[in-house]
């Protein structure tokens, strides 16, 4: 059986990064068949309109897609294409795994926990408007409702249960929010004990952003409304290596969308210098959804073998700074191209070691001549 799925190159860095992905997918050897549809600026370009019907159509019809990132114009301009997507295709859970991989590029070797974030309300409503006519003040509504909690918190400990995870943190603002913070705290409250298995606790946003970059690795899955989901699945990106190597997927009823959490970098466009192990890890994600263990092991362990070697990796990962041993930056498609020769090559039985303990990068001895 040949899979179609829906194709979305994005803006920026997208194209190059999505190209990287689709190299990867052709080394797996499975049947595909990408329906390349455009949204964002190219679409403008060609029709008009930064999300047009086609690209809908074409999720309904496939039911899974690979997406690159979509510029979205600051301050004014038109309403986010991302966010339109999420809320019209209900595709209502973001899923945002953030795992150190093979201790590079990060201080937080250990970092393994996964983001989820409600993605279809929240701030994100889109209901905002000026107070006065001469926009001195401004309001956006926060919408959080009962459904949408309990449908993303379900999730959450359902997910956490798929993938023997034992522990679930609630992060919100119940303190200062006494309406939509208590509520989604509340809805978490009377849904925990419907996991006894799994350990329910609740941290305010504040807190939580400081205990994330103390230790991490006390953390196993977060769940949380729509914007602290994006604050948060940037930090926890930052702290497995950073936006290069972070990938996320969407899930709605029937349907669901892979993206990276990074945007469109548009000062790396057309240079050939992205990471592109984000979106790989997307399709790694996507394959996973449909059942091809056998390939999204390949990938991951491709990755990981790729960024541990460390002979072949981009800027992100190359630099002093980022790592314990700094070696000269290779292109997005030169690493792409490593990735997918090693597809084939890997065997993913092999366990991945153990991440190095944590400390400050490029002081770990046991690191020296590796
Ligand atoms: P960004 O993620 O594009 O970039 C932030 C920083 O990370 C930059 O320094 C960038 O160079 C770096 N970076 C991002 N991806 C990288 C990669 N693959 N490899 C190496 N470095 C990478 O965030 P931004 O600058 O705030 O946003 C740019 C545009 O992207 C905006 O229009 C924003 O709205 C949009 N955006 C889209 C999505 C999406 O499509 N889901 C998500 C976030 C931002």
């Amino acid at each position: 059986m040949t899979y179609r799925i829906t194709l979305i190159p994005g803006d920026g860095i997208g194209p190059e990064v999505t190209d990287a992905a689709r190299l990867v997918a052709t080394a797996t050897g499975l049947p595909i068949e990408w329906d390349v549809v455009d949204a964002g600026e190219r679409a403008i370009r060609a029709s008009g309109t930064p999300l047009p019907d086609a690209v809908f159509d074409s999720i309904r019809r496939n039911k899974v897609a690979l997406k690159g990132p979509i510029t979205t114009p600051i301050g004014g301009g038109f309403r986010s294409v991302n966010v339109a997507l999420r809320q019209q295709l209900d595709l209502y859970a973001s899923v945002r795994p953030a795992r150190a991989i093979a201790g590079e590029g990060t201080r937080f070797p250990e970092t393994n926990l996964i983001v989820v974030r409600e993605a279809t309300e929240g701030l994100y409503s889109g209901v905002e408007h000026w107070v006065d006519r001469d926009h001195t003040a401004a309001e956006t509504v926060n919408v959080i409702t009962r459904k949408a909690s309990d449908r993303i918190i379900r999730f959450a400990f359902e997910r956490a249960r798929r993938d023997h995870r034992h522990h679930v943190t609630a992060v919100h603002k119940a303190n200062i929010m006494k309406t939509t913070g208590a509520l989604f705290q509340t809805a978490f409250r009377e849904m925990a004990p419907q996991y006894p298995d799994i350990l329910a606790d609740e941290r305010l946003i504040d807190n939580m952003c400081m205990q994330l970059v103390k230790k991490p690795e006390e953390y196993d899955v977060l769940v949380t409304t729509n914007l602290f989901g994006d604050i948060l699945s940037d930090l926890c990106a930052g702290l497995a290596g950073g936006l290069g190597v972070a990938p996320g997927a969407l899930y709605g009823e029937g349907l669901a969308v892979f993206e990276p959490v990074h945007g469109s970098a548009p000062k790396y466009a057309g240079q050939d210098k992205a990471d592109p192990v984000a979106e790989i890890l997307c399709l790694e994600l996507l394959l996973r959804h449909l059942g091809e263990t056998e390939a999204a092991d390949r990938i991951f362990r491709a990755v990981w073998e790729t960024i541990h070697e460390k002979k072949v990796v981009t800027y992100d990962l190359a630099l002093p700074g980022y790592t314990a041993r700094p070696v000269p930056p290779s292109s997005c498609s030169a690493m792409a191209r490593e990735i997918a020769r090693k597809v084939p090559l890997v065997d993913p039985s092999v366990p991945i070691p153990p991440a190095r303990p944590a400390g400050p990068v490029g002081t770990d001895p046991s690191l020296e001549g590796s």
